[in-house]
Parts: structure tokens; sequence; C-alpha cells
């Protein structure tokens, strides 16, 4: 295979920043230095002007396939999720059958080898119900867990089960079996009756959004981060928060690290970047859980990613056809939830850079390095020799207009009308996957077939 150079760019990483150029043999990284010389054959990338990031990684997607194509498939997320410059997605278990045994995690990657435009891992759930499977998952090579602290409502009932632990027992013996495989173990913190007493509290004559963010308040969620992380302390779990939307949860949960709890704290690119006055204009176009928050919140969870608090950010991309989001426009009880963003995530992270004044390079490290050392994924998230050439070429001006007619990879991302007004900046240029151009021109040019199954030993 000829060596490819990626000449000039502006380069950031963990381990390199400056303006740089990187030689790619074999799919590897095998020089980085200001000038290195093409020789005969090879092929150059000139990204003069560009920002050359490591490829993004998206721990937290939901593309749900197999199971609702008409929502998401993975040849259409992980089309986008290149587009977007991410080169490696992690996918949650929830599917129309969770992946909650071995051979459901076999069956899924076999499924998914071959429809994948960029390298993917996948989790297991664990839960009330699916604890004995836990070690067979773990072998079958599940990179991490996933446990909600909620039950579902009786419509995804099927797709949860196993998935989750409502009561302090029921989480500790999930924790318990997930820390004994080593894995780390994510955590959908809202506590279940508290969710249970405010849906009685519900007031239907109040608008969408109201309603909504009433029915999930700050506590809601807080509480059970401070249980999670209790019950943490005591199973010395490695434990990963996922979507937090509140600074007081990230208060809670830094509390518990400096007592030795072992946790990453995740936040999302909506909870960055927009505030609970998108969920009243767009109602059940920006439902997702837990809700948008203040733009006081917002702000203070910008800073908590600026002081290293919140160490990872991912999408939590999540889709649905526009009917089902119609369906419940009027009713937050039942509207599902989740918000398509896997092709927001870079212009989230130029934002982060531009507007709420973090170095770019801490900003990059949430997206690469950080959740690539937390996940195990080894030879990812980094630009240095010896790492899996997985490169993003970012036009960081370039505009990512969004318009309802644009023509976006992911199915969901056609949904996406909570970004209306948002200036998205920020383009993908080139992506390479261990080498192999993905995207190149700023168009999609590669092939399914390239992306490979992450499995953890
Ligand atoms: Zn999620």
């Amino acid at each position: 295979m000829a060596a490819t150079v990626v000449r000039a760019g502006q380069v950031c990483s963990a381990s390199a920043e400056g303006r740089l150029d990187i030689r790619i043999e074999d799919g590897r990284i095998a020089a980085v230095a200001p000038h290195l010389p093409a020789e005969a054959g090879d092929h150059v990338i000139d990204a003069s002007g560009m920002l050359v990031l490591p490829g993004l990684i998206d721990c937290h997607v939901h593309f749900r396939d197999p199971g609702s194509p008409e929502r998401e498939s993975f040849p259409t997320g992980t089309a986008a999720a290149a587009s977007n410059g991410v080169t490696t997605v992690l996918e949650m278990p929830t599917s129309d059958v969770p992946v909650t045994t071995a051979e459901r995690i076999e069956k899924r990657g076999r499924h998914l080898t071959g429809r994948s435009f960029v390298d993917f891992g996948l989790y297991a759930g664990a839960g009330r119900g699916s604890l004995d499977d836990v070690a067979g998952c773990a072998s079958a090579g599940a990179v991490a867990f996933k446990t909600f602290t909620h039950s579902p409502t009786a419509a995804r009932a099927a797709a949860f089960e196993g998935l989750w632990a409502v009561n302090q027992p029921d989480l500790l013996c999930t924790l318990q079996a997930v820390a004994a495989t080593g894995r780390v173990h994510a955590l959908h913190c809202e506590d279940d009756s508290l969710l249970e007493y405010f849906a009685s509290k519900d007031d239907a004559s109040a608008p969408f959004g109201v309603r909504h963010r009433n029915s999930r308040p700050p506590v809601v969620e807080q509480s059970a981060v401070a249980a999670v992380t209790a019950l943490a302390l005591e199973t010395r779990s490695r434990i990963h928060l996922v979507h937090v939307s509140t600074n007081h949860a990230v208060d809670i949960a830094c509390a518990a690290r400096d007592i030795g709890v072992d946790l990453s704290i995740e936040t999302c690119g909506h909870y960055l970047t927009l505030d609970d006055r998108t969920l009243d204009r767009f109602g059940s176009h920006a439902k997702c859980n837990p809700p948008l928050r203040p733009a006081d919140t917002r702000e203070a969870l910008v800073r908590a990613v600026r002081d290293g608090r919140i160490d990872i950010i991912a999408s939590d991309h999540c889709s649905y056809t526009p009917d089902e989001i119609a369906k419940h426009s009027d009713d937050p009880q039942h509207a599902l939830p989740g918000l398509p963003g896997i092709e927001f995530l870079l212009p989230t992270l130029m934002h982060l850079v531009t507007a709420g004044g973090i170095p770019m390079r801490q900003a990059v490290a949430c997206l690469t390095s950080a959740p690539a050392r937390r996940f195990g994924l080894k030879g990812k998230g980094d630009i240095a020799v010896g790492y899996d050439a997985d490169l993003v070429v970012v036009a960081p001006d370039a505009p990512a207009p969004f318009s309802l007619s644009a023509d976006y990879h992911a199915s969901g991302s056609k949904n996406a009308v909570y970004l209306q007004g948002v200036d998205l900046r920020g383009r993908a240029m080139t992506t390479l996957v261990r080498g192999v151009p993905v995207v190149a021109g700023g168009e999609l040019v590669g092939s399914p077939d390239h992306g490979k199954w992450i499995r953890a030993e």
C-alpha cells in the first residue's frame, strides 16, 4: 500500500500540536514532523490552512441496527459519522432485541461487519434479569456495559429488557456483576421513583416544554448520580455517567471522584450549545432525557468542560421518523426522547473553542484521547507514531448550515429541526479511517466494508 502524507496542516492532538506533516504507512502513523519529504508514489493530502485532528470518537450512539432501519441504520449512521470526522462509534445496546447475551453480541457484530464506514465497538446491557450473561458478554468483546436507573415506558419495554435496574439492591448487584469484568459501566442516571412522582404532578394544560422539564427536573438526575456513585464506591466500579445535563450532577460526581470513585463524566453537544428555550420552541422535536436545561446551567456545563471536570463529549445520536415525532407532539409523556446529533458534533467542538473559550487541545481531547483511554480503544484517539491513522482534516470556518432540505447522511438529521437558526461551523474535508479516505473533498467516498469491529479483550 502506498504511503500517504498529510501536509502542512495545523495539527492538534494529545501528543502533537503545531504545523506538522503526518506520514501514514499501512494504515498507521509512521512519522509526525514539521517537514516530511514525500517519496515517489506517495499520496499527498494538502492540509494547509486546515486543522488536522485525530478522528473523533463518539462513545454514545443509537443507530439501532438491526432493529428500526426506518429510523437509522449502521450504513446511514456511520456515513454521517465519517462525514463529520467521526472515525469510531460505540453503539448502545438498545435495539428491538436488546444486546444482553454473548450470542447477541456475536450476532450483532457479524451483522454490522460490512455495514460500517467507520470502526465500531458494541456495548452490552446489564440489569435486572440479565446479570447471568454479563461475564459472557465481556468475553464476547463488549467494549463496555450500559444500565438505565429507570424503568422503560410500556411501549419500549421489549427494547429495554435486561437493561435497567431501578431499586438499590438491583443496582448494587448490577454494578457488582459489571465490576467483576473490569469493563467500564455506563449509567443513565434518572431516579425512577422521582420520575413517577413528577409524572403524577403533570399539568396537562401547560405547554409542552414546561411539562417536559417539570417531569424531569435536575433533582431527578442528581439524586440518581448520588445513588450510583455511592454504590460504585462500594463495588469499585469503573463508571461512566452518560449525558450529564446539570452542573450539580457534575459537582456530586466530582465529590465521589475525590473520594476514590473511578468515574468519567460525559455530556452531549446539545447540553453545551442549547438550552430550554429550544425545548420551548420546538417541543417534541427537542425532547431528550434529561431535558435541555436553562441557559445558566448550560454555561456552567461549558465551564465544567473548561476546568476538566467533564472529560468526555458524545452525541447520544438517536433518530425517529417524522411521523413518530409528530404523533405525540402535544404529549410530552409519550413523545419519544432523543436527538439526532452525530452530524453536529464537529461544529459543537468548534463552537466550544470559538464561543466557549475552551483551548482547542482540551476540546479535542474530550472527543478523542479521553474516550479512547477510558474505553480501552488501543491505537485510537491520538496523532502519534504507531497509532491508527484515523484523522480528520477540518475546514474550521466553513459553515455547516442547517436546513431541512440539506442532504444529510443520517436519517435522523433530516428531523433535526431543533438546530434551526444555530450557527454551525467546521466541516470535515477529509476523513481517514486507518489511512483509507472515507471522506475526500468533503464528500463520502468510502465503503461500508471498511469499518472494523473493535472487540475488547
Ligand atoms: Zn443514549
